[in-house]
């Protein structure tokens, strides 16, 4: 009983758990399948869920002490019924999943086409007027500039 921190988990014991058929050191009988059994955190001895609440949810043998995490974070409530909640408590986790990949390829359908380049480039490209007129100021600039480079190579050269 020294510490309440600790926590270990319920376990269901089926015919294959390793406790299977041990005994428990609280009631000193067999731990059967079926039954909730939890492992003590320092001597892992085997004990009835039920036995290690009623001794203090600590240890029958060496007094070390343990919360019970119940598997479906029910508090308090499966204390009497723990043999047989534990037997159900894999099966809803994994149904949900499928329902959820489906609908991932739906939402990512309209950011493609959002994302695709050549819708904005067609719209951009419509209006011809702006394309020529940038293109000739763009020709009248380079014209200058070759022009005046031309008047400064020969004025450089002494030819004027
Ligand atoms: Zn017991
Ligand atoms: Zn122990």
């Amino acid at each position: 009983m020294s510490e309440t921190t600790a926590a270990i988990s319920l376990r269901p014991t089926t015919a294959t758990s390793k406790w299977a058929g041990s005994s428990c050191p609280k009631c000193d009988k067999a731990i059967g399948a079926g039954e909730g059994a939890v492992l003590c955190p320092q001597c892992f001895t085997p004990h009835h869920a039920n036995c290690w609440r009623e001794n203090g949810n600590s240890c029958a043998k060496d007094g070390a002490g343990a919360r019970i995490l119940e598997p479906r974070g029910r508090a308090g409530a499966p204390a009497a019924a723990a043999p047989d909640a534990p037997a159900q408590a894999s099966v809803p986790a994994s149904a949900p999943a499928p329902v959820a990949a489906v609908a991932v390829p739906a939402a990512d359908a309209p950011l493609v086409e959002l994302a695709n380049p050549w819708k904005s480039a067609r719209v951009v490209q419509g209006p011809n007027e702006s394309e020529v007129f940038r293109r000739s100021v763009m020709s009248i600039v380079t014209l200058l500039a070759f022009w005046g480079f031309a008047v400064l190579v020969a004025a450089l050269l002494g030819v004027v």
